[in-house]
């Protein structure tokens, strides 16, 4: 019967959820005594410059020696770090190693390449950031450049705050490159976008209107447009109000348009009228040569 089952059910997911929470309770106490006995360390990946095939720079990737479960991934442990408040001790000693490292190799006579060191968007909520990134930087005297905070695209939209924000802007300032990592993969509708038969997309209205506000506007604009030509869809600009807005529009060889400046939603009888004058489309092509319509 139902009652019983269900309580079953709740008692078995009890159960789950204690093994569950005492394992974390015992990667937190390892990890803890990880960071004091120095078993995370650093592996390196090269970035090639495909222009001219020459490293341009390396990832800093973090990894787990456990005495007791062997190499262990970020994967598996950084989950639990994030959960417990311990990534940001472990961030600042990955941000430590990765400079001290690549000082290292400078005083060894290498040449160095800029290193990337991922970021948890919680590691940026905390304000201290950039002021510790200066005194490491001056510490082991590299200059910015050669310091790229990643953060992905998921813990950023999951994180968002205006302190995370506020860390960007001025590691940024700072010299400091920011890139975000696995792009398009936290964003629910990027993704499942690859799944569906599609022919077009339609730019919502608010990117239309505040395009010619910005360079960065502007910007975005273009890239929306170049992503779904790059695509092979037709790409649609809704919500277009003013004439500068279709001739930059035009030039940037977006595909459609609609909004106020054609016209306002119509009755059938006035859309009719419209059919029956049949001279919408030579009122516009005077203002605009090539005509999207
Ligand atoms: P990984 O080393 O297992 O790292 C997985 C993710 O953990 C990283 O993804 C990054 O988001 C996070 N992570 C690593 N180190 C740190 C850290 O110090 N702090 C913080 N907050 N997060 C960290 P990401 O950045 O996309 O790195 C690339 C991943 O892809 C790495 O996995 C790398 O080992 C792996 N990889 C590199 N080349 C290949 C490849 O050709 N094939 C496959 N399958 N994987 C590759
Ligand atoms: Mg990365
Ligand atoms: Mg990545």
């Amino acid at each position: 019967h139902a009652k019983g089952s269900g309580s079953n059910h709740f008692q078995l997911f009890r159960a789950d959820m204690n093994e569950l929470r005492e394992q974390r309770s015992q990667i937190e106490l390892q990890l803890h005594w990880a960071l004091k006995e120095k078993a995370l360390f650093l592996e390196f990946q090269p970035r090639i410059d495909i222009a001219n095939g020459y490293l341009c720079s390396t990832e800093a990737l973090v990894r787990w020696r456990n005495p007791a479960l062997g190499l262990l991934q970020p994967s598996t442990f950084l989950p639990v770090a994030e959960a417990c408040g311990l990534i940001r001790p472990i961030g600042h000693w990955v941000l430590c190693e990765a400079c001290h490292q690549l000082q290292r190799w400078r005083e060894q006579g290498l040449e160095i390449v800029p290193i990337a060191v991922n970021m948890s968007a919680m590691e940026l909520r905390d304000r201290s950031l950039p002021a510790r990134i200066t005194e490491m930087l001056s510490e082991t005297r590299l200059d910015a450049h050669f310091l790229e905070v990643e953060v992905t695209e998921s813990s950023l939209m999951y994180h968002q705050d205006e302190a995370v924000i506020a860390t960007l802007v001025e590691l940024n300032n700072l010299g400091i490159r920011i890139a975000i990592d696995d792009f398009g993969a936290g964003s629910e509708s990027l993704k499942r976008l690859k799944c569906f038969p599609i022919n077009t997309i339609n730019i919502a209205p608010c990117f239309v209107h505040d395009m010619l506000e910005s360079l960065e506007n502007l910007n975005f604009i273009k890239a929306l447009i170049n992503f779904g030509q790059g695509l092979a869809l037709r790409v649609i600009a809704k919500g277009v109000e003013a004439q500068a807005q279709l001739d930059h529009l035009i030039l940037q060889g977006c595909d459609g348009a609609q909004g106020f400046l054609f016209s306002k939603p119509l009755s059938a009888n006035d859309y009719q009228a419209l059919l029956v004058a049949g001279d919408f489309r030579l009122k516009h092509s005077a203002a605009a040569p090539g005509n999207i319509l």
